[in-house]
């Protein structure tokens, strides 16, 4: 998509404040640090639109993206903080929860991990539960552009192997915020969830 229009909605903490046009959602989901941030000013043609490595402690928001009013990018805020408390963690997962197992216009969840590192027990964890859910999931290898192109098929398995990847419920791609490898094959994915 040819991307000129964007704006934060909402940062919503619950339900009552989610958009009320039924625009698709796509969300995007990922241990802090992991290039989120990055994926998405990538994906919008920004340099710094969406905030960059939020910091812990911060509110933790659910931020809809207005993307040229065709769909929303939904920015779940980065799970992995060593230093929240358990009961901030608790409210972060009610809170992801209750918008990724309810609400309908979501279509799709694109899910980032580190290209240089196997997934984290939380990345996991959020794959499987993705899947328990029904949700379309595209993983997204981030920082490719760290790991010489030789050794992107090595690393593309060793994340694989590790989330026992469904091939028939999910798709795969390495992706780039510095060289934007990846960024035309994201978006092709994100429309064909936009269409279904
Ligand atoms: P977030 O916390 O998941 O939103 O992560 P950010 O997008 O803020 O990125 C965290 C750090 O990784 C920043 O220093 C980015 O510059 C860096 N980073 C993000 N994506 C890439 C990438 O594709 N390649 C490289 N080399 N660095 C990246």
């Amino acid at each position: 998509m040819e991307v000129h229009n964007v704006a934060l909605t909402i940062s919503a903490v619950g339900p009552k404040q989610y958009p009320t046009n039924e625009l698709p959602e796509i969300a995007l989901v990922g241990r802090s640090n992991v290039g989120k941030s990055s994926l998405t000013n990538t994906l919008i043609n920004r340099k710094s639109f969406a905030r960059t490595s939020s910091q812990p402690g911060k509110t933790q928001t659910l931020n809809f993206y207005n993307v040229e009013d065709q769909v929303y990018f939904v920015d779940v805020p980065g799970y992995g903080y060593a230093k929240v408390s358990k009961s901030e963690r608790e409210k972060w997962g009610f809170m992801i929860e209750e918008y990724l197992s309810t609400r309908a216009q979501l279509r799709g969840v694109v899910s980032l991990v580190d290209a240089r590192h196997a997934p984290s027990e939380d990345d996991i964890n959020m794959y499987n539960w993705l899947l328990y859910f029904d949700i379309p999931v595209l993983v997204v290898a981030t920082k490719a552009d760290k790991i010489a192109r030789g050794k992107w098929n090595k690393a593309e398995s060793t994340i694989k192997k590790a989330l026992q990847f469904d091939n028939s419920k999910s798709d795969f791609m390495m992706f780039s915020s510095v060289t934007k490898d990846g960024k035309d094959a994201v978006w092709g994915w994100i429309e064909d969830r936009m269409a279904d």
